[in-house]
């Protein structure tokens, strides 16, 4: 079983919680689709690591990774960039996005580190929606007919990640 560690900087506390939930339930997901690798906050490994940055826009629902690959495909090192804050427009103005939805950003450039460089449905959507919920805490974000959380991963990237790592 392959490791990778996720180094989280001074990210504050809304972006700490997301982060560790992902990891959480990325790692549930691999293990149930038969993807052979494991995420660990500050675990051993090759190393993912996540700051904030400035220059990326609240509402945009994307943040940036950079990763570089090994001969075979596997993470070297990647660093995730990630929105200070997130907000959602609303029927009743617009606010900070809610934890689930920070949790599924945070996943996508996860997943982005460990190897999926195109985008598509479900978790590697091009393009989310944003599905605000009655208070943050129902915060959805949709893609491909699947809203998220719970994290999805599409058919497409569960075959990109077994092909690296199994
Ligand atoms: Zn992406």
């Amino acid at each position: 079983m392959a490791a990778v560690g996720v180094k989280l900087g001074d990210i504050g506390s809304h972006w700490t919680n997301a982060c560790k939930q992902a990891v959480r339930d990325l790692n549930l997901l691999f293990r149930r689709k038969g993807i052979d690798v494991t995420l660990a906050i500050n675990g051993a490994g090759p190393t993912i690591n996540v700051k904030t940055d400035p220059s990326i826009l609240g509402t945009l629902v994307h943040g940036k990774t950079h990763a570089e690959t090994d001969g075979t495909g596997k993470l070297a090192k990647a660093e995730v960039r990630l929105p200070v804050k997130l907000s959602i427009n609303t029927p009743k103005g617009v606010r900070d996005a809610g934890v689930g939805y920070a949790e599924v950003i945070a996943a996508h450039e996860f997943v982005h580190a460990l190897g999926h460089e195109p985008h598509n449905s479900h978790l590697m959507a091009q393009t989310f929606s944003k599905l605000p919920g009655d208070s943050p805490a129902g915060d959805k974000l949709t893609a491909g007919g699947a809203s998220l959380p719970p994290l999805e991963l599409s058919d497409d990237s569960i075959t990109q990640l077994k092909s690296i790592w199994s």
